[in-house]
């Protein structure tokens, strides 16, 4: 059945806020391989799901069988206002981004369901085990950089990605529809470092990485500061904890320095009343975790545990020499339900008298 796109649809599709959106053809996945080469050794069990479906990554029958297309959107991270009192990655800056994103491509599914003959699809917004920067690519979103970001042409790196699976083939439709279709994506650029912009000696991205995470041999989670405080839950070893210096959650040191990103000002803006805007260090050590995970509700920190947060926020304090709020680590380091906070505020307590 084939059905002319229309402008009524061509303007729906507008009117969704996407700030990019592509479609991936459902072929075989070209970078399983390197995927299952690269957790063949021991992960820790906060990542254990990475090898749990390894294999529903080399396609998408695992998915939804039938899967002939993966819409692939991308929405662009807005930067943190001045005033947010603790410092966050920029994910988190947009509330949460599965939320959003997942309420877009539900209204896309609904538009392209009225125009094509769609029986099946499904959202996933890291909600499913799939290769989604390689979608990405394939979808013409942009290139995978030595940082191992998706790097947009336009947007750089501080995206958000969702994919909406259908079983009908939209390939076909080019850009009729305001929808990017690519089939002559090059090898070339689902390879980490097809970024381009850096000379292969001086790559930005590898200097700014304060733990060597990033180095010319490639990513090491082990040693990487976002997955210490977003993922991992118990106590942060040296020197990770001195080098995730004000960092409260997550990095970015390593997006931050990319010239891909440097360019302009983001269009989005943080919503008024983001969860995040507000919090203070004292809130964070002194609230409870039900408390605390009230506050956080309608971020995409609401559903880690709040302890890791509390954890954090007791280095950051250490790092950033923080005398308004060394008390608190006192407290934390008597009276905290959770042994792994308070045996990283008693660490920090000492730090803060001997640096
Ligand atoms: S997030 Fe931070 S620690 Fe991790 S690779 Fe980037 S710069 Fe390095
Ligand atoms: S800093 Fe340079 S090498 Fe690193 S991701 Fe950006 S463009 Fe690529």
């Amino acid at each position: 059945m084939v059905i002319i796109a229309d402008s009524s649809l061509r303007q729906e599709i507008l009117e969704l806020e996407f700030d990019a959106l592509g479609v991936a053809s459902a072929n075989p996945s070209k970078t399983w391989p390197a995927y299952m080469q690269a957790i063949a050794n021991p992960v820790p069990p906060q990542l254990e799901y990475l090898r749990r479906n390894a294999s529903c990554r080399s396609g998408f029958d695992d998915i939804m069988p039938g899967t002939q297309s993966i819409l692939c959107c991308a929405i662009e991270l807005p930067l943190f206002r001045d005033d947010t009192p603790c410092h966050y990655a920029r994910f988190c800056a947009i509330g949460d981004y599965h939320q959003v994103i997942r309420e877009q491509l539900s209204k896309l599914d609904i538009i392209l369901r009225k125009h094509f003959p769609i029986k099946n699809s499904r959202i996933c917004v890291d909600t499913a085990p799939v290769l989604e920067r390689e979608l990405a690519v394939r979808a013409g979103l942009g290139t995978i950089g030595f940082n191992r970001m998706v790097i947009h042409p336009h947007f750089g790196s501080f995206i958000a990605l969702g994919e909406l699976f259908i079983d009908h083939d939209l390939t076909i439709w080019r850009n009729d529809i305001e929808i990017n279709v690519c089939h002559d994506i090059p090898d070339s650029a689902y390879v980490p470092g097809s970024c381009g912009c850096c000379f292969e000696s001086e790559r930005r991205c590898i200097a700014a990485c304060p733990t060597g995470a990033l180095s010319q041999a490639g990513y090491d989670f082990n040693r990487c500061i976002a997955y210490w405080t977003t993922q991992h839950k118990g106590m942060i070893p040296a020197p990770i904890d001195r080098a995730i210096g004000n960092c409260l959650w997550g990095c970015d040191r390593c997006q931050n320095a990319c010239p891909r990103n440097t360019h302009k000002q983001p269009i989005r803006k943080m919503p008024d009343a983001h969860p995040l805007h507000k919090l203070t260090l004292s809130e964070i050590l002194t609230l409870s975790a039900r408390q605390l995970r009230k506050r956080l509700s309608g971020s995409c920190i609401a559903d880690a545990h709040p302890y890791m947060l509390q954890r954090n926020a007791c280095i950051v304090i250490a790092n950033t020499h923080d005398l308004a709020h060394a008390s608190l680590l006192g407290n934390i380091a008597e009276t905290h339900d959770c042994d792994w906070v308070r045996e990283t505020a008693k660490k920090m307590a000492a730090r803060m008298e001997h640096p």
